[in-house]
């Protein structure tokens, strides 16, 4: 701890948001840049608790060594701060920009003062790194000669794909959209992660040795025992794709659609792509986004800079404390009402309400309809007498995700599922097929990039034990 009074000499501070009116009419992402002697008195703050709880199991899922870089960054040695960071996390410049940072809620200042900027502080060794020339390809000792394919392309897959590559595996990622990135690249919109951030991290993997095979629907263009006869392992990191669906009369109308549909549609604007499906957009609309989670906040901000006219956003749950609730007591994750960027942008947020149906005039969407709910016991009870209707031109479905999809490659391997749906593994991220390991949200359910990246390093090393042990998909057949 270079400062052993910081939390007392500064106060928290990050980067500020650029003006809404301004950052509305582009999709560069949201924050101005902040100074680097600002971020070294943040790391300054840091009081190197005995026990870091910033790093514990409710704090940093890939147990960044937060305090270490923290006491790097105060001193200026920002170089020894990014190999200390890289030691456990693959790719710091997407958890920087977008982690909902637990760590910064479990810190021990956070008991009574404001927590340590542990994000920005992370984001900032990266992106330095970056600048400067210091992430360079980290080139495999020798190759094992064994071969590995990573279906899906989001942070779980990528995560793997460079740690085995990094192994000496001959790694191939297998992705069925026209872009890597997974939800990376077609869920988040640019003004929260510009999508070059990507782009350069892919770069260095290609150098590493990982090849990358989009446009490959595995299941459909390649199929299940075709990739398993082809790889000595597998890896299934395809995600939690299956929405949540609101099955309601007039879901069919014409401008009711998926809140996914809606954000990959503008990531492919953003790159000067064709929308080949019916377009959406929320220009001149009065939106209403169903769902009050992150998705919900990305529609919302997608929506302003698009130009609609009036945007609301309908949440089932009842409205969260504007505090730490006590059932979450520090260190946990606080259930609380979280105001995001988006909402900084403008909206009617309106909670207790359970849609019931859509009405419209020639095939399009005109109305809502919903009823107020009160919630007990774990039970919607509908409040009598008080529907609401709204005139509305764009409905988007932001609900979150079931799972995995199964049907296709998932029910043709055969795996097994756990009682949530997803996909099912043992203590080695092993499914119950030999040599077929899942992570990510395929085997937690829709969840959170660090979560994604900390499960694509654990299932790299099963992997790199079970090839090393002489097993392989081809052995495990005969
Ligand atoms: C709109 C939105 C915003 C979010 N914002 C945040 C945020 O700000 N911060 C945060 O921490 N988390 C956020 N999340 C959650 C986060 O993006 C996910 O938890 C994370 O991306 C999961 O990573 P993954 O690698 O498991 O799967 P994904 O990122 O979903 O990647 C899976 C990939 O597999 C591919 N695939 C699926 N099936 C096949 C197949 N058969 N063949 C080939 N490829 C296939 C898919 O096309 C996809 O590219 C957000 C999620 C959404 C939907
Ligand atoms: S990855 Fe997330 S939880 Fe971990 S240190 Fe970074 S912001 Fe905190």
């Amino acid at each position: 701890m270079g400062d052993p009074k910081g939390f007392m000499k500064y106060l928290q501070e990050g980067p500020k948001r650029r003006p809404v009116d301004l950052r509305v009419l582009d999709w560069k992402e949201f924050y101005k840049p902040f100074s680097e002697e600002k971020l070294q008195n943040q790391g300054a703050r840091c009081m190197d608790c005995g026990v870091p709880f910033c790093q514990s199991n409710q704090g940093c899922p890939v147990v960044n060594l937060i305090p270490e870089w923290n006491d790097l960054v105060h001193r200026g040695r920002w170089k020894d701060a990014l190999k200390a960071l890289h030691t456990t996390n693959n790719f710091p410049e997407f958890t920087g920009r977008l982690c909902p940072a637990p760590c910064e809620s479990a810190c021990v200042l956070g008991i009574n003062s404001d927590p340590v900027s542990i994000r920005i502080i992370e984001w900032n060794i990266i992106d330095k790194g970056f600048d400067e020339g210091w992430v360079q390809p980290i080139l495999p000792v020798s190759s094992s000669g064994k071969t590995v394919a990573v279906v899906g392309s989001g942070p779980a897959g990528l995560a793997a794909a460079q740690q085995l590559a990094r192994a000496g595996h001959i790694v191939t990622v297998f992705e069925k959209a026209d872009r890597i990135g997974g939800l990376l690249r077609y869920g988040i919109p640019d003004f929260k992660m510009e999508k070059w951030v990507i782009d350069r991290r892919l770069e260095q993997m290609k150098i590493e040795g990982v090849q990358f095979e989009p446009n490959v629907n595995v299941g459909v263009d390649l199929d299940a025992e075709t990739l398993c006869r082809r790889f000595d392992a597998v890896c299934l990191t395809l995600g939690a794709e299956q929405p949540r669906e609101l099955p309601i009369p007039g879901r069919e109308l014409k401008g009711v659609h998926l809140a996914m549909d809606f954000l990959t549609q503008q990531n492919k604007r953003n790159v000067g792509d064709p929308i080949l499906d019916e377009p959406i957009t929320a220009k001149g609309k009065r939106v209403v986004i169903i769902g009050g989670g992150d998705t919900g906040s990305d529609c919302l901000g997608t929506a302003h800079r698009h130009g609609c006219v009036e945007v609301h956003q309908f949440e089932l749950l009842p409205e969260p404390p504007p505090t730490r609730a006590d059932s979450t007591p520090w260190p946990v994750w606080p259930m609380q009402l979280r105001t995001s960027h988006a909402h900084e942008e403008g909206c009617d947020r309106q909670w207790s309400v359970s849609t019931t149906k859509f009405s419209g005039h020639n095939g399009n969407v005109t109305k809502l309809h919903a009823n107020p709910v009160n919630f007990e016991n774990g039970k919607f009870t509908p409040i009598s007498g008080t529907g609401l209707e709204l005139e509305v031109d764009l409905v988007l479905l932001a609900m979150g995700f079931t799972g995995p999809v199964k049907h296709g490659l998932l029910d043709s391997l055969g795996v097994t599922y756990d009682a949530r749906g997803n996909v099912a593994v043992d203590e080695n991220f092993m499914t119950s097929r030999d040599g077929i390991f899942a992570a990510g949200d395929t085997k937690r359910g829709a969840s959170l990039i660090v979560w994604a990246i900390a499960e694509g390093r654990k299932v790299a090393s099963a992997v790199d034990a079970y090839l090393n042990a002489g097993n392989s998909l081809a052995a495990s057949r005969s």
